[in-house]
């Protein structure tokens, strides 16, 4: 299993998640953050130090953001991450407001 990055992250970015990730497996890309699926080793610190509640463990993701799970596992490949993204972006007309 690994832990999956969602939508609350897109153009959010504050990487609060990187500085308590103990194995540095979640990786910045143009509008979100991947965890590393092969190096995440399910510690769960993460979790809660992001400021909008985007990590989930695999098995609890909300449905409604199972295209997250491809977007996760598309790691370390920049092209198809980023292009996933910005179709979901579009698709689901994400317009994350910036944390204080
Ligand atoms: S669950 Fe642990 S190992 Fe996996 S991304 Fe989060 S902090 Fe890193
Ligand atoms: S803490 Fe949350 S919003 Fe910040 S970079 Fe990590 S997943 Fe994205």
């Amino acid at each position: 299993m690994t832990y999956i990055i969602a939508e609350p992250c897109i153009d959010i970015k504050d990487r609060s998640c990187v500085d308590v990730c103990p194995v540095d497996c979640i990786h910045e890309f143009e509008r979100i953050l991947i965890i590393d699926p092969e190096e995440c080793i399910d510690c769960g610190a993460c979790e809660p130090e992001c400021p909008v509640e985007a990590i989930f463990p695999e098995d609890a993701l909300p449905d409604k953001w199972n295209a997250f799970v491809e977007i996760n596992y598309a790691f370390p490949d920049p092209g198809t991450i980023n292009s996933l993204t910005d179709k979901y972006a579009l698709e689901n007309d994400v317009h994350n407001e910036p944390i204080a």
